[in-house]
């Protein structure tokens, strides 16, 4: 959407703080607005909230999350989707903050799919940018029938037969997931070395699961409900016919600041340079996360945490300078 075409008829979520990017520092974030008392909104360019978790890394285990001697990435993201939804805010999954405008009323964002969203103030919680899954190219139409990047259960592939494309960490997640549940797992790279590390490559060579290299998807067959199968071009040149119910894309993610870069915001890099509020150079505009840089910074998902609560606290002493910056505690609330 162009700047001259933001206006309120395009509203479709009006609310205190627009968060933009639904990682695990925007899911913090939107628990925290609702503690203090805020409307809030997410936006995230993914259709699944947890950002690099669920994109790269949601069957992987996590020791340096305070309070969880050992959490799996995804189990990590529920919690925190959870703890959330007691304030109910607004999901606006599948969908890019394209373009900001800013006048006496607040901040007007503008949305990828035409839509906006008005904001009191903004925490930009967008890590290392927007992430767009490389799609598989024979994939093409099979989205929603069969075709995925992402398995937000994976109970819901019980008893498929499911071929998993890539040769990288994700992919070889995926496989150790889907095998305990899945009626037959298959992987296949189209290069003839894997990128993944090699204790996980050991672990899936101990499963009864085929690993094809040097195969390339050249097909996808099914009808207009499911794919049914999958043809691979071999590299001698023969082809290979595989059953599937289920295909996984695990071919990685390209990520981009996009067009946040152009929203007149001091950069340092590919982040936003924030204070020790952790607001930017704009009034109403704050940063936290991988996304916000100061001296000194951590990149790590308790480092956002923490810059989530500083980022919210100080936002609504932003937008109402009356109520005090310190928010009590939560033990307090009941
Ligand atoms: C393989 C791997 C393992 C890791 N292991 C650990 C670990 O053990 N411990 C640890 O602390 N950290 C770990 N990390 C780092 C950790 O995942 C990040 O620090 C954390 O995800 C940052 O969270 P975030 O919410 O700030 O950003 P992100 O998780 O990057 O989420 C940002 C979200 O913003 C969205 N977005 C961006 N721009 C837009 C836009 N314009 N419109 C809409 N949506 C947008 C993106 O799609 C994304 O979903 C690991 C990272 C990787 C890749």
């Amino acid at each position: 959407m162009s700047r001259d075409t933001l206006s309120d008829e395009k509203v479709s979520a009006e609310v205190d703080v627009l968060i933009v990017g639904a990682g695990p520092t925007g899911l913090y974030a939107a628990y925290y607005a609702g503690f203090r008392g805020l409307s809030a909104a997410l936006v995230d360019s993914l259709p699944e909230p947890g950002g690099q978790v669920t994109a790269m890394y949601p069957e992987k285990r996590i020791f340096d999350v305070a309070g969880f001697p050992e959490i799996k990435g995804r189990d990590l993201i529920s919690g925190l989707v959870e703890q959330a939804d007691r304030y109910e805010p607004t999901y606006l999954l599948g969908r890019y903050a394209t373009d900001l405008t800013v006048d006496s009323r607040g901040l007007l964002v503008g949305l990828g799919d035409g839509s906006a969203v008005r904001a009191g103030a903004m925490l930009i919680t967008a890590g290392i940018g927007e992430f767009t899954p490389r799609p598989l190219p024979a994939g093409d139409g099979w989205l929603e029938r069969g075709v995925v990047h992402f398995i937000p259960e994976i109970a819901a592939h019980e008893g498929r037969d499911v071929v998993v494309v890539g040769g990288g960490d994700s992919a070889f997640d995926w496989v150790l997931a889907l095998h305990p549940v899945a009626n037959s797992v298959t992987l296949v790279h189209r290069r003839a070395r894997f990128r993944a590390q090699d204790g996980l490559i050991r672990e899936v060579e101990r499963l009864d699961v085929p690993l094809l290299t040097g195969a390339e998807v050249t097909e996808i067959r099914g009808d207009e409900h499911r794919v049914r199968e999958i043809e691979l071009e071999l590299s001698g040149g023969d082809t290979k016919v595989l059953r599937a119910q289920t295909v996984v894309a695990a071919l990685g993610f390209t990520a981009e600041l996009g067009p946040i870069t152009e929203w007149e915001l001091d950069l340092d890099k590919r982040s936003i340079k924030v204070d020790t509020t952790m607001r930017t150079n704009r009034e109403r505009i704050y940063a936290a996360g991988d996304v916000a840089s100061y001296p000194g910074k951590v990149k790590l998902i308790a480092t956002g945490f923490g810059e989530a609560a500083t980022a919210v606290n100080n936002i609504a002493v932003e937008l109402d300078p009356s109520v005090r910056l310190f928010p009590g505690h939560s033990t307090n609330t009941g």
